[in-house]
């Protein structure tokens, strides 16, 4: 049976190779891993194994859908649909459409496409942020160019730390490797801030864990960062010639209140023989792998967690590679796809986790969604529903299912899934490239990104240059303009389906404003901003709540991807929370009963579990819990914060804190 190559386009690190298999019909048959793919070796999570359900499910949109005065949406043909956007928007200026898109196709084309046309309108963007812009703003602050080490050499560490990276739900196919590390005998050590998944299969391997007390990872760092320079493990040479700003650093982290192990210890919660016995690993190993995530710079404090954890890495030098996800390696530049050049100046802008207030401030007339479900995903999310609902307000939304944000539209298009368009795949876990064309015919009336924006587009009278392509042209064109990074030989591989792991990239400079690794920032000085990392403890983002909120990953869902599938959600269960056994206690609330976590944005009603992975004074809840299974009707961003973190202008959403009482 035919099989065709492509990526998965959800916002995962790994974008696993995929083979989409068909019948001689052309019908899709199943999908599985491609074992051409370097990283992901032919398996795919269980998660996407099962896509077909999402293919072929009877609750998937098929036709546009007008809403009527009567509130109710009615079927209608695509023509209809765009004559009411454009009857509806064509007087609105510019500034007052916004273009709120994500990461619900990660294919570089779909995904960016629409900004060319939004940009030709004059719409207003956000920032992203609610992912990574802190993480990215930390590393920055201390290495520049956000490439870390590859992934795939993390074979041949002598010590691998895992820094906040719950691999065995976020990133699974690391943990292959970190069995294989285990069976022979090499150190791994996972630091997160519960007895995570991850943690308790180490447990089995001969691995540990090390849980931290939340929004405490600067403290450890820079406890270890001063072991290092008591026991005279620094690599000098390396800081002497890559490094400005080591002796600062040095005088800094031996003077700093808080670094002792003593203080660390306080701080943390992880006994101070437990620091030592790292600090001592981290000091005989020749070649150890740190690998980080992102999770745990989502927090007030976040921006100075990740510089303290990469200044801690500066330190070691050549002995230790760090790795940060980011697709900065790929070196692909969106705007050509996006026509950058045609956006407006002043650029308009807001910050996507201020969401919330921006809609309710009544200064948008229109917004257009696409790849996102920011009724569910964006912190305080009670506020944004409140705002995506105004009667002033006119919502398009582009999407597969009834979404909570397609339900507040006024209108829905259908959107076709990865597999019925073509589209070209970066990670920002590894270095692996792909193209994938399109495999499948749409069942009924959906659309992708480009044909639905492009006609769009058309009817909004825009030049031709806009609407004129065709998604396949747009992947062939992009390919092309990667021809200098890639080379003509692997550029010809990627263009035929094959997952092309790519060379190294050449940079000039490290990309600092010095040129070096920054144990110093001046620039941040001139800023206002602390020049070198400190531990500054959490505030926890105002709010005043019993218990610190941990928002863990779900494995059985991928933010609110698949929260609409039936087998996905059944597989999640309902919608729970884990408080340990001493806190159940306490409430008190045994095992399956109703409790309700409040606090100031908002409050979700929950099924207790009780869990001794989850420290005393926690609470965790998995993913995004459906909506339609609360009474409240919303999900965990009910009870999280639009405040920012520290640089970056990026999410807390794990700074939050709720009171939690049994019902
Ligand atoms: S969600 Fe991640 S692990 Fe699962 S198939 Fe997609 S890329 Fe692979």
């Amino acid at each position: 049976m035919p099989k065709n190559a492509t990526a998965c386009p959800l916002d995962c690190p790994d974008t696993c190779g995929v083979l989409v298999e068909t019948d001689d019909e052309g019908a899709f048959v199943r999908i599985g891993g491609n074992p051409e793919h370097s990283y992901s070796r032919g398996s795919l999570c269980g998660k996407t194994a099962i896509f077909g359900e999402l293919l072929n499910a009877e609750n998937r949109l098929r036709h546009p859908l007008l809403r009527k005065p009567d509130g109710e949406f009615e079927p209608v043909s695509w023509e209809r649909a765009i004559e009411r956007i454009v009857e509806r928007t064509k007087g609105i200026a510019g500034e007052r459409i916004l273009a709120l898109s994500y990461a619900g196709c990660m294919g570089l084309v779909n995904r960016n496409y629409p900004a060319r046309v939004m940009h030709e309108l004059g719409a207003t963007e956000t920032d992203g942020g609610i992912c990574d812009n802190t993480a990215t703003a930390g590393f920055e602050a201390v290495f520049g160019h956000v490439i870390g080490a590859d992934v795939e050499t993390m074979a041949d560490t002598d010590l691998l730390i895992l820094w906040g990276v719950e691999a065995r739900r976020t990133h699974q196919h690391l943990m292959r490797s970190i069995q294989d590390l285990c069976q022979r005998g090499v150190p791994v050590i996972a630091i997160d801030i519960w007895r995570s998944d991850t943690i308790r299969s180490l447990e089995k391997w001969g691995g540990r864990g090390l849980v931290l007390n939340q929004g405490t990872d600067a403290s450890l760092a820079l406890a270890l960062a001063r072991l290092a320079f008591e026991e005279d493990a620094v690599d000098s040479e390396f800081l002497a010639s890559e490094c400005v700003g080591a002796g600062r650093f040095r005088e800094h982290v031996l003077e700093h209140s808080g670094t002792t192990l003593e203080e660390a210890a306080r701080e943390t919660g992880i006994p101070a023989d437990a620091i030592r016995v790292l600090g001592r690993q981290i000091a005989d190993a020749r070649h150890s792998f740190l690998k980080t995530g992102v999770g745990f710079t989502r927090r007030r404090n976040g921006g100075m967690s990740m510089r303290a954890v990469c200044s801690l890495a500066a330190l070691h030098g050549s002995r230790m590679r760090l790795h940060f996800e980011s697709p900065d390696h790929f070196a692909i530049d969106s705007g050509p796809m996006t026509q950058v050049e045609q956006r407006r100046e002043p650029r308009r802008i807001i910050r996507h986790v201020e969401l919330g207030a921006e809609l309710e401030s009544g200064r948008f007339g229109a917004v257009f969604v696409w790849g996102h479900n920011p009724a569910v995903t964006v912190p305080d999310s009670n506020r944004v529903r409140a705002g995506l609902a105004r009667d002033d307000l006119f919502l398009v939304v582009h999407e597969l299912f009834m979404t909570d944000t397609a339900a507040l539209a006024d209108v829905v298009l259908p959107a076709t899934a990865f597999v019925e368009q073509s589209d070209i795949y970066r990670s920002y876990g590894h270095r692996v490239l792909q193209y994938g064309a399109q495999t499948l015919n749409p069942p009924d009336d959906q659309k992708s990104n480009v044909e639905t924006f492009s006609l769009l587009a058309r009817a909004l009278g825009l030049p031709q240059r806009v609407w004129d392509v065709d998604e396949a042209g747009l992947c062939q064109e992009m390919l092309e303009s990667m021809r200098a990074r890639i080379g003509d030989e692997d550029l010809a591989r990627v263009a035929a389906g094959e997952p092309v792991k790519l060379r190294e990239r050449d940079v000039a400079d490290r990309g600092t404003p010095s040129g070096k690794i920054e144990l110093f920032s001046e620039s941040l000085e001139a800023a206002g901003e602390p020049p070198m990392a400190s531990y500054v403890p959490d505030d926890g983002a105002g709010g005043s709540g019993a218990y610190r909120l941990i928002s863990a990953p779900s494995i059985a869902t991928h933010n609110s991807t698949y929260l609409y599938s039936k087998r996905h959600a059944r597989r999640a269960g309902g919608p729970r929370c884990y408080l340990s056994a001493r806190d159940a206690a306490r409430l008190p609330a045994q095992d399956g009963a109703q409790v309700r976590l409040s606090n100031e944005h908002g409050q979700i009603t929950l099924i207790l579990s009780v869990s001794d992975d989850v420290p005393h004074g926690a609470v965790r809840v998995d993913g995004f819990p459906d909506p339609a299974s609360t009474p409240e009707g919303v999900s965990i961003n009910a009870i999280t914060s639009p405040k920012l973190t520290d640089i970056g202008d990026g999410n807390v959403l794990y700074s939050a804190r709720v009171d939690i009482h049994a019902l």
